[in-house]
């Protein structure tokens, strides 16, 4: 959906609210793939700094699902961050370091939620701080059983003990 800003740079007006519910496609990132589970809620104030350039202050507020990066169970989770962003600079991108490709006298709203999760979203989720993850030699998850492979190390180590005394 494109944000027509036609207004703002024609200096019809020098702000416009924005107060909006979308529901993007999922994020991809990396090989995980971020689901919003409601619309995502955005809110903020368009507004003219100079000439042919428009910044956007607000919040997106969202529910998130994704997959725990220790155990790989299923995580839903509430997210909210603040932004402030340049989304048109007048042919000046390069000056302003936008996270997107003006369209027209506007941009792309989808795109630009996108974007803001992709920066401000952290590298993983956890289902529960205290997740114990998979088992990395046999990937058996540590929350709901046990394994004997970290046993075995330790038979390994008394192991070696023996050796030790054995001469004596
Ligand atoms: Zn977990
Ligand atoms: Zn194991």
């Amino acid at each position: 959906m494109i944000k027509d800003l036609s207004g703002l740079l024609d200096k019809k007006y020098n702000e416009l609210i924005v107060d909006e519910v979308i529901t993007p496609d999922p994020l991809k990132r990396g090989g995980d793939e971020i689901v919003f589970c409601e619309p995502v809620s955005i809110s903020g104030k368009l507004y003219r700094l100079e000439e042919e350039v428009v910044f956007f202050s607000g919040t997106v507020s969202a529910k998130i699902s994704t997959f725990c990066g220790r155990c790989l169970a299923p995580v839903e989770e509430k997210v909210g961050y603040d932004f402030d962003e340049v989304v048109y600079a007048g042919g000046r991108e390069e000056d302003y370091d936008l996270i997107i490709e003006p369209t027209g006298e506007g941009f792309d709203m989808e795109d630009f939620i996108l974007n803001v999760f992709h920066l401000k979203l952290p590298m993983t989720f956890l289902c529960d701080e205290e997740c114990k993850g998979l088992c990395p030699v046999c990937g058996t998850n540590l929350n709901t059983s046990e394994c004997s492979c970290n046993e075995a190390q330790i038979d390994e180590r008394f192991a070696v003990l023996k050796d030790l005394f054995k001469d004596r």
